[in-house]
């Protein structure tokens, strides 16, 4: 799937078409109601029969003035997450899932998760000859600097076998071996302009200290943003307070959310998400202070 803003190409490509939670899983105060609630507005998004929660793990490339921006990267192959069972040990393939959307790695230029959580930063490194190595070797990787101190102090910390050493592990086996050619950024960051459409980061905190979100603005309006866990499951748009499990500070995480999708309510713009299934919504209204998902398919798919 592409979108184009502006002078951008936004292309979304797929680590996990489906990817299933059983609710509490995600949200410890997911309730009965929430299911009936969420198996009639979003049918693509729970399993009906099973009351599973359907997610996906989507990445976006973003063509842009003759540079390529990778924004998450998935969870990568062969990591290790013992404490992350949904995490541990996958074979999805990623790399081989660029090439077939004609996209090589080494095309890469600049490479940026919206956190340095495992299903969005395993991708940085491929295991080489027993060596985790840069799944990107042309590539810059763009680190937000909040996220970066929050691993090492785990990597200092944390203990084996919990998710907290699991976390860990995300450092040393998908962050430590591409830092010596990473930057780290802290607050907004342009990270590319071309003919008055501009990409740049945007600190939306809460899910973890140190996350963004990847606007995309275009000189005729509109553009998108590519919200990563800011949003897990469309029902959060009617049910503002149901935080995630692992958001680090929940009071953050339901203001950026409000704020972050109030801004593309406002301003028409595309929401982009990392975890909703192909055919989830993508567009924001707000009326009387009530923000909702626009019903059917977004009208510029291409
Ligand atoms: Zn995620």
């Amino acid at each position: 799937m592409t979108w184009t803003i502006g002078a951008a190409s936004v292309h979304r490509v797929t680590e996990l078409d489906t990817w299933r939670f059983s609710p509490v899983d995600l949200f410890a105060a997911w309730t009965d109601a929430d299911t009936a609630l969420a198996a009639d507005r979003y049918a693509v998004a729970i399993d009906r029969s099973s009351g599973e929660l359907v997610l996906s793990i989507h990445t976006y490339v973003i063509d842009i003035g003759g540079r390529r921006i990778l924004v998450d990267t998935g969870n990568g192959d062969h990591k290790q997450r013992p404490a992350l069972l949904p995490h541990h040990m996958l074979t999805a393939g990623y790399p081989e899932r660029l090439r077939a959307a004609g996209i090589e790695p080494e095309s890469i230029d600049v490479v940026t998760a919206t956190h340095l959580h495992p299903d969005h930063c395993g991708g940085y490194t491929v295991l080489l000859d027993g060596v985790w190595t840069a799944a990107f070797p042309n590539a810059e990787y763009l680190l937000q600097d909040a996220d970066l101190e929050w691993l090492r102090s785990l990597d200092r910390e944390a203990a084996d076998g919990t998710v907290a050493g699991d976390i860990a592990r995300t450092y040393r086996d998908s962050v430590l071996p591409i830092l010596d050619t990473a930057r780290t950024v802290v607050g907004t960051t342009v990270v590319a302009e071309h003919e008055g459409t501009v990409v740049r980061l945007e600190p939306a905190p809460g899910h973890s200290a140190g996350h963004v979100v990847v606007r995309i603005d275009a000189p005729e309006g509109g553009g998108a943003v590519l919200v990563g866990d800011l949003i897990h499951h469309p029902l959060q748009l009617d049910r503002p307070t149901l935080t995630n499990n692992g958001d680090a500070d929940p009071e953050s995480a339901i203001r950026s959310r409000h704020d972050v999708l109030g801004e593309a309510a406002s301003n028409g713009r595309l929401v982009l998400t990392a975890h909703f299934p192909v055919g989830g919504p993508e567009r924001v209204s707000e009326a009387n202070g009530q923000l909702t998902w626009q019903r059917g398919r977004t009208a510029d798919l291409n």
